[in-house]
């Protein structure tokens, strides 16, 4: 599917095409931007972000190391897809005006499914095999604000798990995760990058569909620290900076809405808190005489993720926590 090939040396610049046959346009298909950059011998890196259409931050930076990039300063071979749900990025939702989909919900996909069911399929199909590492990224998006954080999933196998805790302090976003039980189950890039043996890191890089001076400069100055210490960035990458290591486990570290309504949070992004604090207040439109309600963190930790709209449904995520881990 897509226009430029993806295994040639040195740079181009094309499109997945999606075929989409609509009122407008019988034959026509959906251009999702790919960039191709390759310099002989060398790690392959697949750099995706617009996984969500309302998550900034990566597709800004992607952008601007695609303009800046050519091959002679990398070694190895780089594939950008900016704005991997091309359609959600264009309508500046997290999921795609087509179809609904959530392309982090929808791997491994399906070749005869629906437009994000057809992008899931041929990211996970055509596009992964062959590649050393996967890194996408996201934000907070538009119901979410996080501290710019990086991610990865628990990994057993001590070797894999050295190799990931390098590239989050490579990284150096302020705060770094490993996620236990990652939201999204098999359904996820990383998740799809796990079955084809693929080093996989994410980002939640700020959030509320906001973009930030403070935010990109941690997407940029990072997207450039971790290409070099894979070996692929050639010549200065930015100075180091350090990341606080945590974690993110089950349940016990989400606060979520109990009741429609008005949330009204009580501590703010990166609040230290305790068990049994209270977290928020939700009040009642229809019946603004009747007591809030109120909701506690269950356990003690870092306020790193926060809800954004104040309108909230029941099962709403309003927070979530990190707790430190030893490096
Ligand atoms: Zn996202």
């Amino acid at each position: 599917m897509a226009d430029i090939d993806l295994l040639a040396e040195g740079k181009a610049t094309g499109f997945v095409r999606v075929p989409h046959s609509v009122h407008r346009s019988a034959y026509g298909w959906i251009p999702v931007p790919i960039v191709r950059i390759k310099n002989g011998a060398g790690p392959n890196v697949l750099m995706v972000a617009g996984t969500h259409g309302d998550e900034w931050e990566g597709q800004i930076g992607l952008g601007q190391l695609v303009r800046s990039l050519e091959p002679k300063d990398i070694k190895g071979r780089l594939v950008i897809l900016p704005s991997a749900n091309f359609p959600a990025a264009m309508a500046g939702m997290r999921t795609s005006p087509i179809d609904e989909g959530n392309l982090n919900r929808l791997y491994p996909g399906d070749a005869d499914g629906t437009i994000t069911q057809q992008i899931a399929y041929w990211v996970e199909h055509a596009l992964l095999p062959g590649f050393d590492y996967g890194f996408d990224f996201h934000s907070g998006g538009s119901s979410l604000t996080y501290i710019p954080s990086a991610l990865a999933a628990r990994h057993d196998d001590p070797a894999r798990k050295a190799k990931v805790i390098a590239m989050l302090k490579a990284f150096g976003a302020p705060v770094s995760y490993i996620t236990g039980a990652p939201q999204g189950g098999g359904r996820t890039f990383s998740s799809a990058c796990h079955r084809q043996g693929i080093l996989s890191m994410g980002t939640e890089l700020g959030g509320g569909g906001l973009v930030t001076p403070a935010s990109m400069k941690v997407a940029e100055d990072g997207m450039r620290r971790l290409l070099a210490h894979i070996g692929m960035l050639q010549g200065p990458a930015p100075a180091a900076t350090p990341t606080r290591l945590t974690e993110v486990g089950g349940d016990d570290y989400y606060v979520y809405a109990s009741d429609g309504g008005l949330f009204e949070p009580l501590v703010d992004l990166g609040a230290e808190v305790s068990a049994g604090q209270p977290a928020a207040r939700i009040h009642f439109h229809h019946t603004p005489w009747r007591q809030p309600e109120t909701l506690a963190f269950k356990r003690a930790g870092l306020v790193l993720c926060k809800r954004v709209p104040a309108r909230c449904e029941r099962g709403d995520c309003l927070f979530h926590l990190a707790t430190d881990v030893a490096a």
